[in-house]
C-alpha cells in the first residue's frame, strides 16, 4: 500500500479510536481547519432532523452555499465530511498552502486558515454544521433524505457541493510526508501553484495527455524554462485545437511512451530535483532534471454516495441545466468542483455556491406559493 495511503488509513483508524475531539488536528497539510463546533454538534442526541436546505460538502461553494442560505433565515445543516474522499473537513484547500488568487487577500491566505474562515462565517449566521460524511440518499419523493451513518436529515432542497480529488500518482518520492516531494515541487493543480518562485525559470514537467494535460503544459510556459509532457502513449487524447497549441509552442518537448518511476531531489533543501523516466517502449531509464512536476491525469468527483440518483455526465460529474445549479431532479442542485470540470478554482465553486443557494431559495418560494395556492383553493 503506498505510504500516503497507508498514512491516512491509519488517521481514520486513529479518529475511530479518540473520538471526534481529535478531528482538528488531522487535516492532512497546513491547514488551521477547526471543527470544534461541529464537534459539539456531535454530541446532539437528536438524530432526525428536518430543514429547508442540506447542504453536503465543505469546501468554497459549500460554505458559501450556507452563508447565503442562512443569512435568507433558511437554516441549513451542513454535512462537512469526516476525511470523505481521504480530504480533511474544508475540502482541497486543505491540502495547500498559501492561495494567491482568491481575491481579498492580498498578501495570500493559507488554504486551511481560509476555509476556518469561511466556515466560521457559515456558523455566525446560523448554519448547523455535522462533522459526517454523507453515505446514502433518497431523492424520490419530498421531502428529500440525507443519510450519515449515524442522522437522518428530511429536507425541501439539498446542495451538493462535495467537490472532486485531483488524481495522483503513486511512486517513490511523490507522496507527501518524509521523503516524498509533494507539496515541495509535485502539485496537481498548474494555476494554482505554477507561479510560485519555486518553479520560475526552471525546467518543469507534466504528466497526462488529456486537455488538462496541455492547458496546464502551456500555462506553465509562462513561468518555466522549459516544460515537458511525459505521455504513457504515442498520442494525446486531447481535442485537437489544444493538441496543436501544444505542439507548437517552443518551450514545450513531449516525451512519448513514458512514465516517471522515481521522484528525488535534495533532502537538505527539501525541493524536488528531478525524475526518472521509463520509456515504455525500450525498458529504458533516464534522468529528468525537472523543478517542477504537475499531475493532469484527470479529477474524480465525488458523487459515488449519490448511488446513481441524480444524472451525472460521462466523466461522472453531475449534470447541471447550463448558467444554474439545477440538477436532474427538481429542489437538488450542485455546486462547485463536482459539477464543474473546467474551471476548478476556489472563487469558481463559490461562485456556484452563491447561484445554488438562490436557486434553492427561488424553488422554496415557487413550492411554498404552490402550497398556499392549494391551502387557499
Ligand atoms: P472541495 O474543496 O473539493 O471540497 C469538498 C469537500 O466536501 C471534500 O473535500 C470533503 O471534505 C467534503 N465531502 C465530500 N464528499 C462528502 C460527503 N459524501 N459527505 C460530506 N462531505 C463530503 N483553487 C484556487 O482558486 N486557488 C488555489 O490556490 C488553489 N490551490 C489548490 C491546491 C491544491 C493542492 C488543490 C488540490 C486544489 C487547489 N485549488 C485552488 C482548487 C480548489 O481547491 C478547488 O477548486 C475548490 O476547493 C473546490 O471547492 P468545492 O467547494 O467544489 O469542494
Ligand atoms: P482526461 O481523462 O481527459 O485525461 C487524462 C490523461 O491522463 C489521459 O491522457 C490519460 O492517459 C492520463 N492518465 C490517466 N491515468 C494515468 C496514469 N495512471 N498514468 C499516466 N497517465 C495517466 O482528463 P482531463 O483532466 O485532461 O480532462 C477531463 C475532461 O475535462 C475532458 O472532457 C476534457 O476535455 C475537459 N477539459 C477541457 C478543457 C478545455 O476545454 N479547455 C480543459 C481541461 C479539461 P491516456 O490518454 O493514455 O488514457
Amino acid at each position: 500500500m503506498p505510504f500516503c495511503k497507508k498514512l491516512i488509513d491509519i488517521l481514520k483508524k486513529t479518529r475511530t479510536y479518540l473520538g471526534l475531539a481529535g478531528a482538528a488536528s488531522l487535516s492532512l497539510a497546513s491547514s488551521s481547519y477547526n471543527t470544534s463546533t461541529a464537534a459539539a454538534a456531535m454530541t446532539d442526541n437528536n438524530k432526525n432532523h428536518r430543514t429547508h436546505v442540506c447542504i453536503i460538502g465543505s469546501g468554497p461553494a459549500a460554505h458559501t452555499a450556507a452563508i447565503y442560505a442562512a443569512r435568507a433565515e433558511l437554516k441549513p445543516i451542513l454535512f462537512e465530511g469526516w476525511m470523505a474522499n481521504d480530504i480533511a473537513p474544508g475540502g482541497q484547500l486543505t491540502t495547500t498552502t498559501d492561495v494567491e488568487n482568491f481575491p481579498g487577500f492580498p498578501k495570500g491566505i493559507m488554504g486551511g486558515q481560509l476555509m476556518d474562515n469561511c466556515r466560521s462565517q457559515s456558523l455566525r449566521f446560523g448554519t448547523q454544521i455535522f462533522t459526517e460524511t454523507v453515505t446514502d440518499v433518497d431523492f424520490s419523493s419530498s421531502p428529500f433524505k440525507v443519510l450519515t451513518d449515524s442522522r437522518s436529515v428530511e429536507a425541501d432542497t439539498v446542495i451538493v457541493a462535495t467537490g472532486a480529488v485531483a488524481k495522483r500518482l503513486n511512486f517513490p518520492g511523490s507522496c507527501d510526508g518524509k521523503g516524498g516531494f509533494w507539496n515541495k515541487g509535485i502539485s496537481a493543480c498548474a494555476v494554482c501553484d505554477g507561479a510560485a518562485p519555486i518553479f520560475r525559470n526552471k525546467p518543469l514537467a507534466v504528466i497526462g495527455g488529456g486537455d488538462s494535460a496541455m492547458e496546464e503544459a502551456n500555462f506553465l510556459t509562462k513561468y518555466g524554462s522549459k516544460v515537458y509532457i511525459i505521455h504513457r502513449r504515442d498520442e494525446f487524447r486531447a481535442s485537437k485545437i489544444m493538441q496543436n497549441r501544444t505542439l507548437s509552442n517552443p518551450k514545450i518537448e513531449v516525451l512519448w511512451n513514458s512514465s516517471a518511476v522515481e521522484a528525488y531531489g535534495e533532502e537538505t533543501k527539501n525541493v524536488l530535483g528531478g525524475l526518472k523516466i521509463k520509456n515504455a517502449v525500450t525498458g529504458e531509464v533516464s534522468d529528468l532534471k525537472v523543478s517542477g512536476l504537475f499531475f493532469a491525469i484527470g479529477h474524480e468527483p465525488a458523487t459515488k454516495f449519490l448511488n446513481g440518483k441524480l444524472e451525472l455526465d460521462s466523466d461522472g460529474y453531475i449534470a447541471t441545466k447550463p448558467g444554474t445549479t439545477h440538477t436532474s431532479i427538481a429542489g437538488v442542485f450542485a455546486a462547485g468542483d463536482v459539477q464543474d470540470k473546467k474551471y476548478r478554482q476556489a472563487i469558481t465553486a463559490a461562485g456556484t455556491g452563491c447561484m445554488a443557494a438562490l436557486d434553492a431559495e427561488h424553488y422554496l418560494q415557487e413550492i411554498m406559493g404552490a402550497q398556499d395556492g392549494k391551502t387557499n383553493e
